[in-house]
């Protein structure tokens, strides 16, 4: 801790130091009040749009970064003004709002100085490179891109050795890591965005370089919400399929299955409700353990899945009773599958691990079906009551077997249009 305290604040002494050497504020001092006054505003507009990665004790913030363009245009000292007043704004708005880091004071240092410091470099360089490069084709915006790769470079050195003193990086492979967290998309955004501001700023184009901040800013903040909100529907249908699944065997529970009636309610499908439930299920609790009884209804749910196609519904309605609808079939067509259902399980064995060893058991199961086309006078809630007797007529009549019914329209709605009458 107090080695990175020293780092970081030899860093912001080194930056003032490299300010004061300087030549000083190479632009007229209106054009510098004038760009400082217009960064300042930018920056901390933008501030809440950054994005935020730990690092331990430590934040890293990855927005957008102006510093390079008014470190080109004014000089290390113009940088170096800049940086003390938009980082200590910062720091007061973070200790206003109690958003702080622990050592957010000691940050405040070390980001001056690492921007300083780093821009600073940018700056000679720039001069530097420009008459090698300012007749080739692009040769503006080639210098830009080396300026953000040396920038990104010595801002990494930097908070490397600031992770390396307070342990949050231990193993080169540790640092090695942490500069691959760097976008080469980011950088190509910052150095574009940076160099056109600098173009402004030499052609004393304010209100393009006001246009291109609002931009800016706009692009990233509709970005944010759009990701936030995206972000925000994936939590909710996670959520969602959470509280409709059953979780012992996945399928939907009995809340979907009073959703979808509800909605099915206001089709005019033809549907048949069926409703399964497994014979004599207590003995297998009973003989095993409740278990062994979990996996019974695991493979009773399983298999009845193994049967329906896509557009069928498969609730668990109960312990070991399940509940399915059946849909864009005939009554006959319902019945046989129905049937073959109930063989099917009849004829089937699972394994279930009892007491270290594998055992293999097999059981029977009891449906009632009901048939009808949906409608308003009889709603599927009821029909499910009417499959649900059918069942209980299956289990009255010894079990493993199917009882149903076929409900037309023309036999019920008359009765009830009686009663709508009366
Ligand atoms: P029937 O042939 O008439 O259907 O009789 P049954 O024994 O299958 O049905 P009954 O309704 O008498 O008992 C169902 C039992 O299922 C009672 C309950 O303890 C048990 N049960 C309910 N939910 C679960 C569960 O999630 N896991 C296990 N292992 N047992 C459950
Ligand atoms: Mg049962
Ligand atoms: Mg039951």
């Amino acid at each position: 801790m107090q080695g990175s305290r020293i780092f970081m604040v030899s860093l912001s002494i080194v930056s003032l130091f490299t300010a004061l050497i300087s030549d000083g504020i190479i632009v007229e001092s209106s054009s510098y009040i004038k760009a400082l006054f217009i960064y300042l505003l930018f920056s901390c507009l933008y501030h809440h749009l950054r994005i935020i990665s730990r690092n331990g004790n430590t934040s890293i913030d990855y927005g957008i970064n102006y510093s390079l363009s008014i470190g080109l245009f004014t000089g290390p000292l113009g940088l170096f003004i800049f940086e003390v007043i938009y980082r200590f704004s910062v720091y007061l708005y973070k200790k206003q709002t109690k958003t702080d880091d622990p050592d957010e004071f000691f940050h405040t240092f070390y980001n001056i100085g690492s921007f300083v410091m780093s821009n600073s470099i940018a700056f000679y360089l720039f001069n530097l490179l420009y008459p090698l490069f300012q007749d080739a084709a692009f040769g503006f915006w080639i210098i830009m891109l080396i300026l953000i790769t040396v920038t990104s470079m010595l801002s990494d050195i930097f908070l490397i050795t600031v992770f390396k003193l307070t342990g949050d990086i231990k193993t080169k492979q540790e640092a090695i890591d942490f500069i691959k967290t760097r976008s080469v998309l980011d950088m190509g955004k910052i150095a574009f965005t940076n160099g056109l501001l600098l173009l402004f700023l030499n052609e004393g184009k304010w209100e393009m370089l006001i246009s291109l901040f609002i931009l800016n800013y706009l692009v990233s903040r509709s970005f944010l919400s759009k990701s936030q909100m995206l972000q925000n529907k994936i939590e909710r249908d996670k959520f969602e399929q959470m509280a409709y699944t059953d979780f012992l065997t996945g399928v939907f529970n009995r809340a979907y299955m009073d959703k979808k009636m509800t909605e099915l309610n206001q089709s005019a499908e033809h549907i048949a409700i069926v409703v399964a439930d497994i014979d004599k299920f207590k003995r297998i609790n009973d003989s095993y353990n409740h278990a062994v009884g979990d996996q019974a209804i695991r493979h009773f749910a399983d298999s009845l899945k193994s049967y329906l196609s896509k557009d069928d519904y498969l609730f668990r309605s109960g312990g070991e009773e399940f509940t399915i609808i059946m849909r864009f079939r005939s009554y006959e067509e319902c019945l046989n599958l129905a049937q073959k259902i109930r063989k099917g399980i009849e004829n089937s064995t699972f394994h279930a691990d009892f007491k270290d060893q594998s055992i293999s058991l097999s059981y029977t199961a009891s449906f009632g079906l009901f048939y009808y086309k949906v409608n308003k006078l009889l709603s599927i809630e009821k029909a499910y009551v009417y499959a649900d007797q059918l069942l209980l007529q299956s289990k009255d009549m010894g079990k493993n077997r199917l009882s149903s019914r076929e409900e037309s329209i023309h036999q019920h709605s008359p009765k009830e249009a009686v009663l709508t009458n009366a």
